[in-house]
């Protein structure tokens, strides 16, 4: 395999190539004196001795030029091998360099969306061997796209490939016979996904070569990757942020040549989802998510493998486990199988620094490459080593230098680094992967059928078989969303036709059924189960739990009665809506009672109604024999028509009474007035609050998103009722002081260069935090009147920085929460946050904040965390005794306003529904939240306010 560079060294002229920053825009350009020369040299000429040949050892052209270029910007020999050293030179066929004028990999050089596709487009109109589509589109209306490449002969029968292996998914309608003529007969799908995060930037230009190169290379390591393996590449599996994040690097870094001049940014990536983009497998929020779910459903690929860039030089995933339990052990084992190849093909290359294990764990399925892990195929991803700027830099490397059983030959301590070698890297690891799965093609595909067909069996013969989903509980939407969101995962959901009992659970007709006996059986396990993390795993990677019915605050009902899927039952083939109902007692109907349910969806309900006045009852109401709890809703008949009012519950999934006016008689109650909201921002870090604005707009509940430069300005009172502060990663101190004014002035506005910033907020400086101006137009805020609702860490923002006084936070020494479900129980029953709340509640949690408060104010606990030995609900908490009894919730009047703080993030990735209803109650009744205190006593905190 390894061709020997023959004959004389062309002379071909390679200078510095890369520019000085022509595009950072006047006005944020350090003075021209500080602009020093590339630190690093751009290009290397180790290669120049050996020479490039014409010609390939089985005799295809070589493109001699690019071939020299694609060498020069590799920083060392043992960084490129002879499978990716060289561009193949083809008659008709575009190459890269036939579209861009240059290889790609050249330094100073990314590529966005619009270029990378009109590559794509010209490679499938010269090659028979490519196909390209363009999939749905983002938020931002930027497509996700497809190449597909293959065979001739392949590619005439896609239709028949995604037939097939359709059916080796669904073992209930293959036999084995059938089965096994797929598997003889049927290529493999093997999808690539590049460019999820947008700063790990190499992988969109890496596709481009490898889809060229599989198109025309005759090497004959290529020729079997071509005839049995059809390979889908997703070239940017973030549009948005691919291209926010090439205009970033030509505003501020394209005269960046070391790690310390690298300007940090941009804010935002997608609309609303930053890194977490690869963290929405569970719940499908982002628009690329949905996209690339949906691709998977309809083609039910083998394998699927995700392109990341962090650690040297390339890691390869398998992760040191825990695995998650409910992944069939064959999964495992492929990861371990397939891993072990690329790292011995690569090292036996010698290529260093390529290793697998001691990185990440496998436990959380919500990745982007889990969309296959949770259905059967398999998932799995590289961390390449990158600069993110396309300029080559000198790179240190830390603990990866260590020689492991894992990481036979490190990588080196200090080297330069180019996107050239990531792209090398990258590429040699995806051809190898490809190649063995090439080799082994019936193995794999017979191997994705007896994965199928465990879970089936499982499915049928170990219990749980099957989930009810009673229709009868107090969150009907959220049930209805939950049950949606299975079907959106592919999950197939059915609707008991006649009523029946299980042991203790009781099925009625109309109930919704999940059974187990379906392909994707394993995946409902680790949805509807509880978490059990291990005591003595290392840290974790990400969420330990995600349990659903503890997510939603839901009743499901696991069945350990196989019977159950003998019941009679149709499948779901439509949205699943729970109605809710509404009834009438005698006498001429005065008011409508709303039974109060904390639903994730009742702040839509309200905005529903948001030209009726909407009152909410304080104590216990009597209606027909029933005592519905404080915080029903009253709506004046006069005001919303029967008609109206039927409509309405059937859409929100709520119940409703109609009472004559005699049943309220006496019943203390106050407006539910909406709120003018702000949600506030920092330019640090705009990760959490994304998911914030993305859950409001999902919800249609209108705010005005304002950033530190707004808050500074002050008057806020005037503008805002509440403002609503997300939780954001750093410390209280991170979070006052924001970005280093170092990079000052760092506009993020759109320009007609850069016409991706400046959304979706723009600021001249995105440097110096909120400081004390903003810190005091906030406290002014509250003394006005004004409701801050702080949700985790800027709880501890708000108590450290004096906004409250007393409340404090704390830490507990060996006290750890990874991202767990915990209980909560409620304190304040009667306070308007804990409206529709049972007295426990699911709450989600990592790693606090830990509130803490004296004595004076114990009322002012609206939620404590429960007692140690049942504080935990799914995941894992080491030393659960610190934080029994602490609490979770406080609400404090300041001033003639309020602060609300949240010792957790409650609205945590779209994916803590449960926990949803404690900040839509808090909006609601935004200027009522001394009702129903304990023992509240009013402080005079910080100095009152200007105004
Ligand atoms: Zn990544």
């Amino acid at each position: 395999m390894h061709a020997r560079f023959a004959g004389a060294a062309l002379a071909v002229l390679l200078g510095t190539v890369v520019a000085p920053a022509a595009a950072r825009q006047a006005g944020t350009t350090r003075p021209a004196a500080e602009k020093a020369a590339p630190a690093v040299p751009q290009t290397f000429d180790w290669w120049r001795a050996a020479g490039v040949p014409s010609t390939t050892p089985w005799g295809q052209p070589i493109d001699v030029a690019s071939t020299e270029r694609i060498r020069s910007w590799t920083t060392m020999p043992e960084y490129t091998n002879p499978l990716v050293d060289h561009l193949p030179d083809h008659p008709t066929v575009v190459s890269p360099t036939d579209h861009f004028g240059d290889p790609v990999g050249k330094p100073g050089i990314l590529h966005k969306v619009d270029e990378i596709y009109g590559y794509f487009e010209a490679l499938a109109a010269s090659s028979p061997r490519v196909q390209f589509r363009l999939l749905g589109e983002t938020e931002e209306g930027n497509h996700l796209a497809l190449a597909i490449v293959g065979s001739e002969a392949n590619l005439a029968k896609l239709e028949a490939v995604k037939a097939g292996l359709n059916k080796l998914a669904d073992p209930r309608g293959t036999s084995e016979a059938e089965a096994k003529r797929l598997i003889a007969e049927l290529p493999a799908i093997y999808t690539l996904y590049g460019g999820l995060h947008s700063t790990e930037t190499g992988a969109p230009e890496m596709l481009m070569e490898l889809a060229y190169r599989l198109a025309v290379s005759d090497d004959p390591m290529i020729r079997a990757i071509r005839d049995d393996v059809i390979v889908f590449i997703v070239p940017v599996a973030e549009p948005d942020g691919r291209n926010r994040v090439v205009d970033w690097h030509r505003r501020y870094n394209a005269d960046a040549y070391t790690m310390e001049d690298r300007v940090p940014g941009p804010p935002y990536w997608g609309k609303y989802i930053f890194h977490d983009n690869n963290r929405d497998g569970l719940q499908l929020s982002a628009r690329l998510t949905q996209e690339l779910v949906n691709l998977f459903l309809e083609w039910k690929y083998p394998v699927g493998h995700d392109l990341h860039e962090s650690v040297p030089y390339l890691y390869v995933s398998t992760g040191t486990g825990p695995y998650n339990p409910a992944i069939d052990p064959i999964a495992v084992s492929e990861w371990q199988w397939l891993s072990n190849f690329e790292v011995t093909a690569l090292t036996a290359l010698g290529m260093p620094g390529v290793w697998t294990h001691g990185f990440y764990d496998g436990w959380y399925p919500g990745y982007l490459l889990w969309v296959t892990n949770t259905r059967n195929a398999v998932g799995r991803f590289y961390e390449t080593f990158g600069n993110s700027v396309p300029n080559t830099m000198k790179r240190t490397v830390g603990p990866q230098t260590q020689v492991e059983w894992y990481r036979p030959n490190p990588p080196r301590r200090e080297t330069l680094w180019s996107l050239r070698n990531n792209i090398n890297y990258q590429q040699t690891g995806v051809l190898h992967a490809l190649y063995l799965v090439a080799q082994n093609r019936e193995r794999v595909l017979e191997q994705y059928w007896t994965k199928a067909s465990n879970a089936l069996r499982k499915g049928r013969t170990e219990a749980p078989f099957a989930y009810v989903v009673p229709v009868d509980q107090p969150r009907k939407a959220d049930a209805a969303y939950m049950l949606n969101l299975l079907r959106r995962q592919g999950i197939e959901v059915h609707r008991a036709t006649a009523d029946a009992k299980y042991g203790e659970v009781e099925v009625r007709k109309g109930d919704y059924v999940v059974r187990m006996d379906q392909p994707y059986r394993n995946f409902i396990l680790t949805l509807m189960d509880v978490q059990k993390f291990p005591q003595d795993a290392p840290t974790p990677y990400d969420d330990v739990a995600w349990t659903f019915p503890l997510f939603f605050n839901l009743t499901v009902q696991p069945v350990d009665d196989a019977a159950v899927q003998r019941l009679a039952m149709e499948p779901v083939t439509s949205e699943v809506a729970i109605p809710g109902m509404v009834r009438t007692e005698r006498g001429r109907t005065a008011y409508w009672v709303v039974e109060p349910a904390a639903s994730a969806h009742s702040i839509a309900a309200r905005y529903a109604l948001k030209d009726v006045r909407v009152e909410a009852a304080e104590a216990e109401i009597r209606v027909g024999g029933r005592t519905i709890p404080p915080g029903a809703w009253i709506l004046d008949a006069s005001q919303v028509s029967a008609e109206r009012v039927r409509e309405w519950a059937g859409a929100y999934g709520v119940a409703v009474t109609g009472v004559p006016a005699a049943a309220l008689e006496g019943v203390a109650r106050h407006d539910l007035n909406l709120p003018r909201i702000a949600i506030l921002h920092t330019w640090r870090s705009t990760q959490d609050e994304g998911w914030v604005r993305y859950t409001l707009d999902h919800l249609g509940i209108p705010y005005t998103y304002i950033g530190e430069d707004r808050l500074k300005e002050g008057r806020l009172r005037d503008r805002f009722d509440v403002i609503l502060f997300p939780h954001q990663s750093g410390s209280a101190k991170a979070i006052f002081q924001g970005i280093d004014p170092k990079y000052s002035p760092m506009p993020y506005t759109r320009t007609p260069e850069f016409p991706t910033h400046g959304f979706p907020d723009a600021t001249d400086d995105m440097t110096g935090g909120m400081g004390y101006e903003g810190l005091a137009a906030l406290r002014d805020f509250i003394h006005a009147g004004g409701t801050f609702l702080a949700l985790g860490s800027t709880s501890a923002f708000a108590t450290e920085f004096g906004l409250v006084r007393d409340v404090s936070t704390t830490s507990h020494p060996g006290l750890f929460v990874p991202g767990s479900i915990l209980k909560g129980m409620a304190e304040q029953p009667r306070h308007p946050i804990l409206y529709g709340y049972d007295a426990t509640i699911p709450l989600y949690h990592r790693f606090g904040p830990y509130l803490s408060v004296p004595d004076a104010l114990k009322g002012n606990v609206l939620v404590r965390y429960a007692p140690a030995n049942e504080l935990l609900m799914s995941g894992l908490v080491k030393n659960p005794g610190a934080l029994a009894g602490q609490p979770a919730v406080v609400s404090v009047p300041v001033g003639r306003g309020h602060v609300v703080l949240f010792g957790f993030n409650p609205l945590h990735r779209h994916q803590s529904h449960g926990n949803f209803a404690m900040v839509w109650n808090a909006l609601m009744n935004w200027d009522d939240l001394d009702v129903g205190l304990g023992a509240a006593q009013p402080e005079t905190a910080v100095a009152a306010g200007a105004h």
